[in-house]
């Protein structure tokens, strides 16, 4: 088979129809509600004890951890009360022996030991003076203390706004012991063992705070209804109406929100939409994907959808075609046929033949590619990934799998982000009016719906959008006109300043305690 005819083949596989979408669309809803009834269900839907969404007005200076996945932030946050803020963050890479350690103290030393950087660096003043009075309690009060709203994007069962134990690790973290504890006390006690003048005030996924980030942001009165990461994960989290959520009811938790909006956050967890493979598509490269990850069967949406994910589907697709004698990808015309690896130009110690060996980021790469012949495609491969002297026509066959791969992945995000947007029925009213008037629709202020989204994958994937946007005009209940209405908008340090947001929140409600 010619390369282009099988790259073609593998491409095909990776379709994700329009009767594909709506189907997901159906069952996305369905299993949302289920979340929503009982405890156990498929997709969490967690209740995260947040009521309302910020609108801009909020003022003061806290401090936020991210703790995403692939890094761990730190920032401190000046709230400005105007829509804006300004905010000073530190990063750094998450060391991989720790992501899999043997006690959750070596993961929460290291993070506490970077706070104490932070505050050395950029808030030196504040670090001395309250360090040395936290040594000698002297003088030490609750007001001199930051408050830190923890991001830690991880399935938790939280059971207070900085209370949570963790359900369990995703995104290739593998710690037992963590598992089943309280991770905002495992946080603060290595805090504390360090004297720094922080207060873990708030737990807060990392969805929740883009939601509250966008909400704070956004233009316009308009509160926001989705958060949503597609990074090294996905998830989302979307304001659902209490009554909805019976299983609050059941837990006899309801009765302290009533009379405030009526509305709670919820974190779906969507990472584990149809962990049972009822609608998600399913390749041979999926299923050896999942087969040979730390976590079979489960985060199954996560795998087919995420940044830690896809630059594996892809390195599975192309070491098949490589495989497949037929196909002549990255093939050696001048190699000696009986040594496998001298009949491929991709060298032995190239990271393709390694398991996560394949960058998502590779994906942009190659699908944004508009240079004459794939030439950045070409020199990727070839400085990056120790492929030899690629042909053009390897690079078109690398380009047409990873953008299949993409795009499969952007019309899966759409799957999600329609199941809220129908489930909570936020298009129903103007468009109904909108169509008995036979009238075409102004969108507008009043009836525009926002969702704020933040990750690498959305960020930079070219086009990501656009083919969300595509697959939602594919769905009846949206089309068109619903498609218009709904905005998307980048929710930059939505972590940073949504914790800040939470931590804030979280402040409001001790003090309102002690009156
Ligand atoms: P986190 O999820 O840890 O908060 P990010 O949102 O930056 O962090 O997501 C990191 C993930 O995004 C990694 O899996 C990485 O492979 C992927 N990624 C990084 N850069 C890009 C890019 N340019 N295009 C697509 N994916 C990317
Ligand atoms: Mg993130």
């Amino acid at each position: 088979m010619a390369l282009a005819a099988g790259a073609e083949r593998v491409a095909a596989e990776f379709e994700y129809t329009k009767e594909d979408v709506n189907r997901g669309v159906q069952e996305f809803i369905r299993q949302m509600d289920e979340g929503l009834q009982k405890q156990g269900a498929t997709m969490s839907q967690i209740p995260t004890y947040v009521t309302a969404v910020p609108n801009g007005t909020e003022k003061g200076l806290y401090m936020a951890v991210d703790l995403g996945g692939t890094n761990f932030r730190v920032c401190s946050i000046q709230l400005h009360g105007n829509s804006t803020f300004s905010l000073t963050q530190s990063k750094v890479k998450i060391p991989q022996q720790l992501m899999v350690a043997k006690t959750s103290h070596e993961l929460f030393a290291f993070l506490a030991k970077q706070i104490e950087l932070f505050l050395k660096t950029h808030h030196n003043d504040h670090y001395v003076t309250h360090v040395e009075r936290r040594k000698s309690y002297v003088g030490f009060t609750e007001e001199q203390v930051f408050s830190l709203g923890f991001t830690f994007s991880f399935p938790v069962q939280q059971s207070g706004i900085n209370k949570g134990t963790l359900i369990r690790w995703t995104k290739g973290f593998d710690i037992h012991d963590t598992v089943g504890k309280d991770v905002c006390a495992l946080l603060q006690k290595e805090i504390d063992a360090l004297h720094l003048p922080v207060r873990v005030a708030a737990l807060v996924n990392d969805t929740v705070g883009t939601l509250m980030a966008r909400s704070y942001t956004s233009p316009g009165k308009t509160g926001t209804l989705l958060g949503a990461i597609f990074g090294t994960g996905t998830n989302g989290a979307y304001v659902e109406k209490l009554e909805r959520i019976t299983k609050l009811k059941k837990m006899g938790g309801v009765s302290a929100f009533e009379g405030e909006t009526g509305d709670m956050i919820i974190n779906t967890e969507w990472g584990s939409f149809d962990n049972k493979m009822s609608v998600l598509p399913n390749t041979p490269y999926d299923r050896a994907l999942d087969k040979e990850s730390n976590n079979p069967g489960i985060q199954m949406f996560e795998k087919r959808v995420s940044g830690m994910f896809l630059g594996e589907i892809l390195r599975r697709a192309l070491l098949t075609l490589v495989e497949d004698k037929s196909v002549p990808l990255f093939s050696d015309e001048h190699s000696n046929q009986n040594d496998f690896h001298s009949t491929t130009t991709i060298h032995e110690a190239s990271p393709l033949w390694r398991q996560w060996g394949l960058d998502t980021s590779f994906l942009s790469i190659t699908s944004g590619d508009n240079s004459a012949g794939l030439k950045v495609t070409r020199q990727t491969l070839e400085n990056d990934y120790e492929v030899s002297a690629p042909s053009a026509e390897d690079a078109e066959a690398v380009r047409l799998i990873a953008s299949a791969i993409g795009k499969r992945a952007a019309r899966l995000s759409a799957v999600a982000i329609a199941a809220v947007v129908i489930s909570t029925g936020k298009l129903e009213k103007p468009a109904d009016i909108a169509t008995s008037n036979n009238a075409s629709l102004e969108v507008n202020e009043d009836n525009i719906v926002d969702i704020g989204v933040d990750g690498s994958l959305v960020e930079f994937y070219p086009n990501f959008e656009d083919y969300i946007r595509e697959a939602l005009r594919e769905i009846p209940q949206i089309g068109p006109q619903g498609e218009k209405r709904i905005r998307i908008g980048i929710a930059k340090d939505g972590s940073g300043v949504g914790a800040a947001l939470i931590a804030l929140v979280a402040d409001q409600g001790r003090k309102s305690e002690f009156h």
